[in-house]
């Protein structure tokens, strides 16, 4: 498959080749450079897009799980069109950043709003966040979760589980060189569903834990969802001990339901962070919060900052995304597209025989390659990722674009997506079946 993949792309290998010249490692970021290389995209369209060869993909890679809106959706077309011969850039706050506060205000059940640029500067701001509001610098965070690429975030454990410690009691080492100890050792690291644990590290640390950020559904793991009354034992556990509970909705934004993750399973952190899907394919990002919470950026005792929040092109398509693309049918159609992708993929693992199963939570979803469902971080570990990076090859040459990760990331569907899309996705997927059952 990957000779297949190779062949089917000469313009996009020479284009791999000629970049390495000028950029590091031949692609814009790290988590670009896919094996076998870098796919070179043209342009997109709904829920397809064009390589430089000019090969066509169902798209769901979706820029990372940003794309809900799909390309080029009018609406958004339309309201960036008008700003951008308005002005792309002022530094100053434009009516659309009212709009598009008062719909996550609506949506995500917390008052008050700021604008960012990437998830990254969401998650933060959240962590400086706590820390201001509560005066300690200590912070807890989840194994395998990932929130970014600030220093306070990229500690985890190691992906050699005899090096990761108990799972009580994990063995926390920075996720990245470049990241010094002296900070990460600020952050201290539990298991997903593990409350235990967040409780011996309040009990173990009395008054110096300013707060957890955790994704409420893990997805940089497949899908792992939260056992029932974990969000909501977090946000008890931490406030009893007057400390604040951050949801990363990054990846679960918009897409686990019209208000994230916190409205589908109904327990209201005290800050959450958006970024990906929210700009409806522009570079915008937001963190929201209670009044308590904000009232440190309203008062002046934390400065929430940045040249780019709120840029008026972000914005109007922040607010045509909101208001216009994603509405009721919108979220009747992908809950439907996601019902036919999980119902057909889960027959053709029937059909075939496998012991894997189907995870998805709104309009993302995963094959889990594995019978039994996977409930932490080291569950996911033991995956034997084979397979993931096989289905990738396989989707690819069959003209569905997943993100390259094999079992780490998802798939999005997005709002421009239709039942042949998802078709696509199930044949190119019993051809794998075919070759697993051999
Ligand atoms: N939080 C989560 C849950 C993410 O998945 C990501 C990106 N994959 C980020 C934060 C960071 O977002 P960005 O890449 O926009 O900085």
């Amino acid at each position: 498959e990957s000779d297949i993949f190779i062949r089917r792309q000469p313009r996009g290998s020479a284009l791999g080749t000629a970049a390495t010249d000028v950029l590091a490692g031949g692609a814009t970021s790290s988590w670009q450079i896919a094996d076998p290389q870098p796919v070179w995209l043209d342009h997109g369209a709904g829920g397809h897009i064009w390589d430089v060869d000019g090969n066509e993909y169902v798209d769901l890679h979706g820029g990372y799980g940003a794309g809900i809106a799909g390309h080029a959706h009018p609406a958004i077309v339309a309201a960036v069109t008008e700003q951008v011969s308005r002005g792309t850039h002022f530094a100053q706050p434009t009516e659309d950043a009212l709009w598009v506060a008062r719909s996550l205000a609506q949506r995500y059940d917390l008052p008050l709003w700021r604008f960012a640029n990437s998830g990254t500067e969401a998650t933060m701001d959240a962590v400086h966040l706590m820390r201001a509001v509560t005066g300690r610098d200590m912070i807890i965070k989840v194994e395998g979760c990932y929130h970014g690429h600030h220093d306070s975030v990229q500690v985890s454990v190691s992906p050699d589980l005899d090096e990761a410690g108990p799972a009580h009691r994990p063995e926390s080492v920075p996720s990245s060189t470049g990241i010094p100890t002296a900070i990460t050792e600020l952050t201290r690291i539990v298991g997903f569903n593990d409350l235990d644990a967040v409780r011996r590290i309040l009990d173990e640390n009395p008054g110096q834990v300013a707060g957890m950020i955790v994704e409420p559904v893990m997805m940089n793991a497949g899908i792992i969802t939260p056992e029932p009354g974990y969000l909501a034992g977090l946000r008890d556990t931490l406030h009893s001990a007057g400390a604040l509970l951050t949801f990363d909705e990054v990846k679960t934004g918009f897409t686990a339901g019209p208000g994230g993750a916190t409205a589908r399973f109904g327990v209201r952190p005290d800050i959450i962070c958006l970024a990906k899907s929210l700009g409806g394919g522009l570079s915008t990002a937001a963190i929201g919060g209670t009044s308590d919470v904000m009232s440190a950026i309203a008062d002046g005792i934390y400065e929430q900052v940045g040249t780019f929040n709120g840029n008026p092109l972000a914005m109007a398509a922040a607010r045509a995304n909101v208001y216009q693309v994603l509405d009721d049918s919108a979220y009747r159609h992908l809950a439907d597209l996601a019902a036919h992708a999980s119902a057909a993929i889960t027959d053709v693992i029937a059909a075939h025989g496998l012991a894997w199963h189907v995870k998805s939570v709104g309009a993302k979803g995963c094959v889990i390659f594995s019978p039994t469902p996977v409930t932490d971080y080291r569950e996911f570990l033991q995956l034997d990722d084979r397979w993931g990076q096989l289905h990738w090859l396989i989707q690819h040459n069959g003209g569905v674009f997943l993100p390259p990760w094999g079992k780490v990331e998802q798939w999005l569907l997005s709002v421009a997506h239709t039942h042949a899309d998802v078709d696509r996705l199930v044949t190119n997927f019993e051809r794998l079946a075919v070759i697993a059952e051999e």
